[in-house]
């Protein structure tokens, strides 16, 4: 267990407007809604971060709104229900830098949260360049790519910021532009 925040509860069931009741629900604590059975549980929001290199620069986008305004992540963002994982990726990194991508390999999954108190599962993708053009989205302050030893400011969120030192610190693998493992951990 970590000291994550505990995600906010509802009151009202979101369906019915009955007031929610606490049920025991083995050995965890439950919203539960008396009138149609409806549960709230508190799960992490799964998202997608992609590591995508030119040579040994990564490619960040500087947010543009908050959380964290005007600090630096990968590309990332949620899941929408309607998509697998891998969509995910692809589409944040169109929506964030332009760039047109294909997912190499599935690189790490790291929990977190995101301020104040979401519980968030962000899984790491690589990914290589496969088209489009460099251009800051409508959601990002700022797109580029910049060496992992001297990054463009601070990393807004701590699964992010463990990802980019381990690529640093060459305890993660990073891609040549074809997708190979090239080994470039200096
Ligand atoms: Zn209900």
């Amino acid at each position: 267990m970590t000291t994550t925040p505990r995600p906010p509860q509802f009151a009202f069931c979101p369906y019915c407007r009955t007031a929610l009741e606490d049920r025991d629900e083995g050995g965890r604590p439950r919203r539960y809604c008396p009138a149609c059975g409806y549960t709230q549980y508190l799960n992490p929001a799964p998202g997608a971060g992609v590591i995508i290199m030119r040579g040994k620069q990564v490619c960040l986008v500087q947010r543009k709104y908050p959380p964290r305004q005007g600090l630096w992540t990968v590309p990332t963002g949620f899941m929408e229900w309607d998509e697998t994982i891998g969509e995910t990726a692809v589409r944040e990194v169109k929506e964030e830098t332009g760039l047109d991508v294909e997912l190499t390999a599935l690189h790490e999954v790291e929990t977190g949260v995101l301020p104040p108190n979401q519980p968030v599962l962000v899984v790491f993708f690589t990914a290589r360049e496969c088209g489009g053009e460099l251009a800051a989205g409508d959601d990002a302050a700022a797109v580029g790519f910049y060496p992992l030893d001297a990054l463009p400011g601070p990393i807004a969120f701590g699964a992010h910021r463990r990802v980019l030192a381990e690529l640093a610190s060459g305890q993660g693998i990073i891609l040549d532009p074809t997708g190979g493992a090239a080994g470039e951990a200096s």
